[in-house]
């Protein structure tokens, strides 16, 4: 098993990465407390509910299962109840536990309601897809969606512990395995340029989960996960690099309508986006924009953006958090491995954009 430490003001906590980890999720459980929370999906359950919950119940603790509607669609306050419902019906104390067994959506929600119930319980991550087990469950940020925007209310609240199994990737469709490649590959193109080339020669084994990959593939992006939020735990400076991509990724999530492409394949062909706009602003080389696009679509990702018309690429980019008294402001390469946030000029942007259009 490898483990990788968090340290943030909010909280310093272990990830544990195994495979078969899931049947030694009594370990994480702290000897004081009353009962378990398992909150999850109907799919997830499916597949690993049972397995869990037997791990769970070696403690000798009661475990309360609650499972939520799958799908970002049910990422809402509606949903969200459903769990203080759960917990309030069943009693649960404020040594209660909640385990948070799924994807992003899962963990997203069980983590807000651990911050709210009681005005904050305990909580551990236990992540099941792969965007999860590198991103999404590391780094305390938790939260649900309002129809106003995507992760508008939401808390920084840091789990007690991250039980990654990586064996649970086996089920996971070839789809999300390639979303969830696109956020290891953005460690090493924002922080590590080592890592993005160790991830150009295990392309094949990584998309094929070969376990020694995959696992430390997994490893290392949880690390470099934990290295940002360790110095900037509410991204107010350095964590913002994380939104690598992002801003070009919500533009397209957001204007072909949520769910057309997976948040992570969004990201893949925004990181090809935000690096051909760092050539023009930065002067990242043409043979780097051409590794991260060669890369991205090896894993599996679209490369080419939608041709949303570039006034609408604007008007939706202008909405994402990262604009500040209305200036677009991205994360941009000088060189694979390092990144800058700051403005773009509007002429560059629009070169990029144009773009879309072309092909
Ligand atoms: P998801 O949680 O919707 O999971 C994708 C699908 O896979 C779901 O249908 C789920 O039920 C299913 N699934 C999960 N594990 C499975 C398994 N092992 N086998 C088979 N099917 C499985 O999506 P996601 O990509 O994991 O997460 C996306 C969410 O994460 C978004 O809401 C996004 O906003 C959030 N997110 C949060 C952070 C953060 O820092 N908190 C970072 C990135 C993304």
């Amino acid at each position: 098993m490898s483990t990788v430490q968090v340290d943030t003001p909010g909280g310093s906590y272990p990830i544990h990465i195994a495979a078969g980890r899931l049947d030694s999720l009594a370990q994480s459980i702290p000897a004081d407390a009353t009962a378990i929370a398992l909150v999850t999906n109907p799919t997830v359950y499916g597949h690993y509910g049972e397995r869990a919950t037997k791990a769970l119940a070696q403690t000798g603790k009661r475990v309360l299962r609650i499972e939520l509607p799958d799908g970002e669609a049910h990422k809402d306050w509606p949903t969200l109840n459903l769990v203080f419902d759960a917990l309030l019906q069943n009693r649960l104390d404020r040594k209660a536990v909640i385990v948070a067994l799924g994807g992003g959506v899962v963990g997203d929600m069980g983590g807000f309601a651990a911050a709210c119930y009681m005005r904050g319980i305990r909580f551990v991550q236990v992540p099941t897809t792969l965007l999860a087990q590198v991103d999404s469950s590391v780094g305390g940020k938790t939260g649900i969606n309002h129809p106003l925007g995507k992760n508008m209310i939401g808390a920084f609240y840091q789990p007690i512990s991250v039980e990654i199994d990586t064996d649970v990737l086996a089920t996971l469709p070839a789809r999300e395995i390639a979303a969830g490649l696109a956020e290891v590959i953005k460690y090493g193109l924002i922080i590590d340029a080592e890592f993005f080339a160790w991830c150009e020669q295990h392309v094949e084994a990584l998309r094929a989960l070969d376990p020694q990959a995959i696992t430390y593939a997994i490893q290392r992006s949880c690390e470099l996960k934990a290295y940002v939020v360790s110095q900037d735990e509410r991204e107010s400076g350095l964590r913002a690099i994380l939104n690598f991509g992002h801003t070009f990724g919500h533009a397209i999530e957001a204007g072909l309508g949520y769910g057309q492409w997976l948040h992570g394949e969004a990201v893949g062909c925004g990181m090809v986006q935000a690096a051909e706009l760092s050539a023009l602003t930065l002067g990242l080389p043409p043979a780097s924009v051409a590794r991260v696009r060669a890369l991205t679509a090896a894993i599996g990702c679209p490369i080419q953006p939608p041709d949303l018309g570039t006034p609408r690429w604007i008007e939706l980019m202008q909405v994402d958090k990262k604009t500040e008294g209305g200036q677009l402001r991205f994360v941009l390469l000088p060189e694979i491995g390092q990144a800058r946030f700051e403005a773009a000029p509007l002429e560059a942007l629009r070169r990029v954009l144009d773009q879309a259009a072309v092909a």
